[in-house]
């Protein structure tokens, strides 16, 4: 089945003789012991949430899926599922959350190489005996910098280490790691999953049961940072139609980034399906769509980028992506000091809204910090 068919088909199991098309919420937190599902207790699995992981599964094509309570949690639960003392490599601009995760949780457990991951030498050069991990995050946020997943899990399995990539930017509507050789899939689904800026969540997906996914769902059940029936049954219903958001999204991030490219108060535009991006021979051979998500520098630095924002109608000046609606913001005000990102850099999570409405509001903006 394709992609859109297996997104409205999968996990959807109708559990009473209801005749509903869809399967309903189940919110008991206990089963009656000897059941037919084999369920015993909410946090260590209910129906909702193994729809849920079955529908993730199928659309990353791996073997199983778990399903967190956030992305971050889904992140943690990898470097948690490593022996301690076992080295990483992860990107130098790795999404803020999952950086403090390694660096903050992880201190005096594991040790980590934060290298630029768009530079196959320096990956190479980073590995130690105890390398266990690459994580890498393609497109990365917020400068959409593209690494070449092919390549590294090759570099990663030479070595014995696993390939773990955050696709919650790419989606797998446009990419799909487990194909290109990567061993875990981790995804927020608070951003293009959810797709309407309500529901907080996160996933792991795995090509093979192995030893290492069996430690990911005991930290998963034990440790219990699960969603709850109600968030995995709106989230499943969100995932319905994500191939269709995500065209709408890719089509009009285009737009966006065209137009930024020719506006004379912008400095520099990121966006891989841009054919200047130095990453988009990779994210053409990788990715079947370049993703909803644009970043560009202003000219006048961050104060300019500041006046751009308080100046727009319809993007709203928030954190996070992927939701229908437009969200803008300038990155290094909520990155902290020890950022990599430029301070005049504004990142725009391109929604739904009509593109001439949105290039409107653009327009009207820009006029105002001439
Ligand atoms: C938001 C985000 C996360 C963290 O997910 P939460 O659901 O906020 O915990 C991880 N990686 C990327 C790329 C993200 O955008």
């Amino acid at each position: 089945m394709k992609f859109e068919t297996r997104a409205i088909h999968k996990g959807n199991h109708v559990t009473d003789n209801s005749g509903s098309v869809v399967q309903p919420i189940t919110l008991s937190t206990t089963f009656e012991h000897g059941n037919e599902a084999g369920l015993l207790y909410t946090r260590a699995g209910n129906p909702n949430r193994i729809s849920l992981e079955e529908l993730i599964a199928s659309l990353e094509q791996g073997a199983d899926a778990a399903a967190f309570s956030s992305g971050n949690a889904a992140g943690t639960a990898v470097f948690q599922a490593l022996e301690p003392g076992s080295h990483i490599i992860a990107p130098d601009d790795m999404y803020h959350g999952l950086h403090n995760s390694m660096t903050k949780l992880f201190k005096g457990i594991h040790t980590v190489s934060f290298v630029d991951m768009s530079d196959l030498e320096a990956i190479k050069a980073a590995l130690q005996p105890n390398t266990r991990l690459i994580w890498v995050e393609t497109p990365s946020n917020p400068l959409l910098k593209i690494s070449d997943i092919r390549k590294i899990a090759e570099i990663a399995h030479e070595h014995e280490a696993i390939l773990a990539c955050d696709n919650t930017f790419a989606t797998p509507v446009f990419q799909n790691p487990l194909l290109l050789g990567a061993d875990i899939v981790m995804h927020s689904s608070t951003k293009y999953f959810g797709g309407h800026s309500d529901i907080l969540g996160g996933a792991l997906v795995t090509k093979e049961k192995n030893d290492f996914w069996t430690k990911i769902r005991t930290i998963q059940r034990v440790g219990g940072a699960v969603p709850s029936a109600s968030d995995c049954y709106w989230l499943a219903r969100s995932i319905r139609s994500l191939a269709y958001r995500m065209k709408g999204h890719a089509e009009h991030a285009m737009v966006l980034a065209d137009y930024f490219l020719v506006n004379p108060n912008v400095e520099k535009v990121f966006y891989p399906g841009l054919k200047s991006h130095p990453g988009h021979e990779i994210a053409a051979s990788q990715m079947s769509g370049f993703g909803g998500v644009v970043s560009f520098q202003v000219k006048g630095g961050a104060e300019a980028a500041d006046k751009l924002i308080s100046e727009l109608k319809l993007f709203a000046n928030a954190t996070s992506l992927g939701g229908i609606e437009s969200l803008i913001e300038r990155r290094a005000a909520v990155e902290g000091p020890d950022t990599l990102t430029p301070p005049n850099l504004i990142r725009v999570s391109v929604g739904l809204e009509h593109t001439d409405d949105l290039l409107e509001d653009l327009d009207q903006a820009f006029s105002k910090i001439n």
